[in-house]
């Protein structure tokens, strides 16, 4: 005869923070436990930023007791936040391994933007990005992603207004697709933030089969694609990607890409002074995106120590956009927010997790 074995480990916890609702709602019934509750606790969590089943008021006291026994709610914590002259605010967020990522707030009007991260680090290495000379660390699950917006409302008061999601922080969203993509479905849920996919950029280096299966997904975001320059020759010294996935692909992909009525595909383009900033590569550029229902979006380079490029003169930004115009491009130039604290496009970086030489020599310069 077997005696029942006490002495097992209970189930380990879960982390609900990482359960789209659907999923919520299966795990309750195989409980049996009503599926509405699903609805109700994804509320808590994501809607009204209370994470402690016992506050959950609208559950039964049994629920909270099963909530508090089997489950808990990860939340990444706030190691860091800095405030900008010009009101952009970078928070130092930590995750439950250790590792700390960046998140930014961009407070534009009428658009409150979010940026986020979607990776430790990155795998992409482009030349003037410095995530980039982190590598990668590792991915971020779709509840840090979801989380790093929980955080940011709580932290801002925001919970209750509209606001805009890029994700343009560290990382390459496509490189991590599902939990990327995982992390869009719970935002837009209704029980949670409601998030339209008109307010989401996802920002991309140009991933080419990750680019087809977003085409086909159902939510659908905007689109920004990282260009950088209008040949292969450029763009491979740029992006080191590019050896895989050339101009002329990406292009072609652009131009397959199913577009909402209205919306349109972003170039971005990042100035760097004598490498891509020429009247011709202006031109070549409008010749290349003409065919592409798209904007331009420029990106005078954020110089940093490390960062083997240099900033062109407003002259050099300012010629190349309007060529851009002249050829009846929509051409934007973008702003650079947050750059006294670090938060600007290409300067994410946690100093000291993973130190590669280059970043040793990045922090160097910023302590100093
Ligand atoms: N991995 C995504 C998101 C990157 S961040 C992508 O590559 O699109 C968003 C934009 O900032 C990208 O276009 C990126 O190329 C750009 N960027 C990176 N480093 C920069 C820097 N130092 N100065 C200006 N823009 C930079």
């Amino acid at each position: 005869m077997f005696e029942r074995d006490t002495s097992t480990k209970p189930p380990s916890r879960q982390d609900l923070a990482e359960l789209e609702r659907p999923a919520l709602e299966a795990l309750l019934a195989s409980r049996g436990i009503e599926r509405f509750r699903a609805g109700q606790i994804f509320r808590w969590i994501h809607r009204r930023g209370v994470t402690d089943p016992d506050a959950m008021t609208d559950l039964s006291h049994e629920l909270r007791a099963v909530l508090v026994r089997d489950f808990y709610v990860s939340t990444p914590v706030i190691g860091g936040r800095e405030r900008s002259v010009d009101g952009t605010e970078k928070f130092v967020l930590g995750l439950a391994d250790g590792r700390r990522i960046e998140s930014v707030f961009i407070p534009d009007t009428p658009a409150m933007t979010f940026c986020l991260s979607t990776q430790v680090g990155c795998a992409m290495d482009c030349a003037f990005c410095l995530t980039g000379k982190m590598g990668l660390v590792r991915n971020l699950t779709a509840g840090e992603i979801v989380g790093q917006v929980r955080v940011l409302t709580e932290a801002l008061v925001m919970r209750d207004e509209r606001f805009n999601i890029v994700l343009m922080g560290m990382g390459e969203p496509l490189h991590n697709y599902d939990e990327t993509m995982k992390a869009l479905r719970m935002l837009a849920d209704p029980h949670g933030f409601n998030l339209s996919p008109r307010r989401v950029t996802l920002s991309t280096v140009g991933l080419l089969p990750a680019l087809e299966r977003l085409a086909r997904a159902p939510f659908m975001p905007n689109l920004a694609i990282s260009l950088h320059a209008p040949t292969d020759a450029q763009r491979g010294e740029l992006v080191p990607l590019n050896k895989k996935y050339g101009v002329a692909e990406i292009i072609d992909a652009c131009k397959r890409f199913p577009l909402k009525k209205r919306s349109r595909i972003t170039f971005e383009y990042v100035l760097l002074a004598g490498v891509n900033d020429s009247p011709q590569d202006a031109r070549r550029l409008a010749k290349l995106v003409a065919g592409v229902k798209s904007k331009v979006n420029l990106i005078p380079l954020n110089a940093a120590a490390g960062i083997p490029f240099e900033r062109p003169s407003d002259e050099a930004v300012n010629r190349f956009a309007q060529i851009l115009a002249d050829a009846h491009l929509t051409v934007s130039v973008r702003k650079s927010r947050g750059r006294d604290i670090r938060a600007a496009c290409g300067q994410l970086i946690v100093e000291g997790q993973k130190r590669s030489p280059a970043q040793r020599l990045a922090t160097l310069a910023f302590s100093g």
